[in-house]
């Protein structure tokens, strides 16, 4: 793919996901009281790399000349595949948004009013959110041809998602005690499950 095509469409891709989508729901989110705030300096610290590597690294890598020495040819059936796990992962970030609502919030943290959400796509999956953000740090790596801003999303992602979901479920489960483990048993992490 030519990387003018690359960084035209994760552009698009990612302002989709994160303004259209995701404005919304910081607004929202700002006008709902905390009731617990469970997220460590690590977490925050990993939350802002992951915004870092997915936007300004990319930005970097589409405006200025500053990282091509890490440019790299991608064949183009997996810049392809890219574009259309990236479709994918932004219907999957709207989808998770609308059905989480008012609970959402980009921390470790328990609203006022926190209610525990068992229906839409989370009456299958616990963390379709996550499973978005997957989707949309995979395809940065398979669009863009740049080993850096490919690869920037990713790694922090990765290093966010392993150290957070076990913690994420402790603080559900002591929120919501048996509600949340039943909830637990009947979906999946990361993949529908269907009984
Ligand atoms: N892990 C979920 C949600 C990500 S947003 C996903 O990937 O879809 C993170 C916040 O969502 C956490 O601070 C927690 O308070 C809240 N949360 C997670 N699962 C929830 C659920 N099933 N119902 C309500 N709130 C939930």
């Amino acid at each position: 793919m030519e990387p003018l095509v690359a960084k035209i469409i994760y552009g698009v891709g990612y302002w989709i996901a994160n303004f259209a989508i995701r404005a919304r729901h910081i607004k929202v989110r700002q006008q709902i009281r905390v009731r617990s705030n469970q997220t460590t300096g690590l977490d925050t610290s990993l939350f802002f790399t992951v915004g870092i590597g997915g936007f300004l690294v990319p930005l970097l890598y589409m405006f200025t000349r500053l990282l091509s020495f890490a440019d790299y040819l991608i064949p183009l059936w997996i810049g392809v595949i890219g574009v259309v796990i990236l479709a994918a992962g932004d219907w999957l970030f709207w989808k998770s948004h609308k059905d989480l609502g008012a609970n959402w919030s980009p921390i470790l943290e328990i609203r006022e009013g926190h209610t525990l959400i068992t229906a839409g796509i989370y009456a299958r999956i616990r963390h379709p959110m996550y499973a978005s953000l997957w989707l949309l740090v995979l395809a940065q790596a398979m669009i863009l041809p740049n080993y850096v801003a490919g690869f920037s999303g990713l790694v922090p992602f990765a290093i966010l998602y392993f150290q957070r979901v076990g913690k994420e479920e402790r603080m559900m489960l002591q929120e919501f005690g048996s509600e949340y483990e039943q909830y637990r048993t009947r979906t999946g992490r990361l993949l529908p499950k269907f009984r």
